[in-house]
């Protein structure tokens, strides 16, 4: 047998990562893969401005009694003021330039406005006990330093950083940072293609009624979905005829208009079956048994320029041999730095008492105390775990577990 991160380093040695790179408009870019570093051409914000509705002053005004302020201009968001004359405060909004002159603001909520001046209140209760004239000045001052409530140029971004790195998936919070210095598109890795087959005569679309000793084609439906997760642009070649020359022919043509071709089912070791025949006759096939629970039969190997991979047939098997291997393989392909899943320490709320001879991943779940429940049937073809379960525990052959035990939790959140 093969040791999983045996299996996983074959794999991510053998992938090529494509260099065709597209520019895409930036509603398009979501779940795609950077093929630049995008540097800022501006600071972010471009210019100081007010964290708050309230009043834009200069807190040096306070040294000189009166310390109310006359009220000079009104400042909206998208408008710019004119300079403050000492004493003079700027009614300002969230967003609207500090004008010259001015140094802090003062939130509207400590503010009390008469007559067209504005009086700064120190907060109620005050925060040290409240002694003659000389201790309520000095709070006020110090209530408002110098920077209050300012956000400054340049704080989130300065201009020429390098803001997302190359071999990023973009995301929501990527494809809004690109908007805010003004990108209108980006430059991403083109798609991979990938062709999905699925072998086995017990099987029968959904929508079609079962025979005896029929299942419904349920791993074409999570692998394809799976795949579009990753940004593949995906051929669904549905069940795959049982005979050798169709096969043969399905697979040579799947692998040239492709980049990978996947299989679900038919890789276990002495099985009759077309497709394994078909990759040897065409190209390489290297079948594996990886000492992995769920999983164990695995095939990868090439088709002229393509890569093949043979998932196995049980439902659960191959959802988990897809993410912990087929997700970083594709990823790698697509150039993806950060490979590496999320891990996190969690404590056990379960025992496990039989140490396996393979690495283990678990189907498991947070309870509310954020401690880990595990699924009570781990078999591999039961799709209910997949679905009850919102993370895996990543276990080592020959580990056991007891309840309070730390264990290595991989949201599969993280994996999608
Ligand atoms: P195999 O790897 O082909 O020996 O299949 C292992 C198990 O997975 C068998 O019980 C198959 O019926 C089942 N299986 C294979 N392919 C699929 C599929 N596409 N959808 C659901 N179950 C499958
Ligand atoms: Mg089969």
């Amino acid at each position: 047998m093969l040791d999983f991160d045996t299996a996983l380093a074959h794999l991510l040695a053998a992938a090529r990562r494509i260099t065709d790179v597209e520019t895409v408009p930036l509603l398009s870019a979501n779940g795609r893969v950077l093929a630049a570093d995008v540097i800022a051409p501006i600071d972010v914000p471009g210019f100081d401005n007010s964290a708050m509705d309230g009043y834009a002053l200069h807190i040096a005004d306070f040294a000189a009694p009166p310390t109310d302020f006359i009220i000079s201009q009104r400042i909206a968001a998208g408008e710019v003021g004119t300079s403050l004359a000492a004493g003079e405060a700027a009614r300002i909004f969230t967003g609207a330039p500090i004008p010259a002159g001015a140094n802090a603001v003062a939130m509207q909520e400590v503010c009390s406005v008469v007559e067209g001046r504005v009086m700064v209140n120190p907060p109620h209760p005050l925060p040290s006990p409240a002694g003659g004239e000389g201790d309520e000045q000095r709070l006020r001052r110090d209530f408002i330093c110098a920077g209050a409530n300012i956000r400054r140029a340049g704080e989130d971004i300065a201009a020429q950083a390098v803001v997302l790195a190359k071999g990023t998936r973009l995301g929501a919070a990527e494809i809004g940072l690109a908007a805010s210095i003004g990108m209108p598109t980006l430059s991403v890795v083109r798609p991979l293609k990938v062709a999905l087959l699925s072998t086995g005569d017990e099987l029968v679309e959904p929508g079609s009624a079962l025979s005896a000793g029929q299942i419904y084609n349920s791993n074409r439906y999570a692998i394809h979905t799976l795949l579009q997760s990753l940004g593949c642009i995906v051929t669904d070649f549905g069940i795959v005829a049982d005979d050798k020359e169709a096969t043969i022919a399905l697979l040579e043509k799947a692998a040239a208009e492709h980049d990978v071709v996947m299989t679900s089912g038919g890789v276990s070791v002495g099985e009759e079956d077309h497709v394994r025949v078909a990759v040897e006759y065409l190209g390489i096939l290297n079948l594996w048994k990886i000492a992995m629970k769920p999983g164990k039969p695995f095939a990868h190997g090439r088709i002229g320029e393509a890569d093949f991979i043979g998932l196995p047939g049980n439902p659960v098997s191959s959802f988990v041999t897809f993410l912990m291997l087929v997700r970083p393989f594709l990823l790698a392909r697509q150039g993806v730095a950060a490979l590496e899943p999320v891990r996190l320490p969690l404590i056990a709320a379960f025992d496990w008492k039989k140490a396996g001879d393979r690495r283990e991943f678990l189907r498991v779940r947070l309870n509310s105390a954020g401690q880990v429940e595990l699924f009570p049937r781990q078999g591999s073809g039961l799709l209910m775990s997949m679905v009850w379960s919102d993370g895996l525990v990543d276990l080592a052959a020959g580990d056991t577990v007891a309840v309070g035990d730390v264990v290595s939790y991989l949201p599969l959140s993280a994996l999608l």
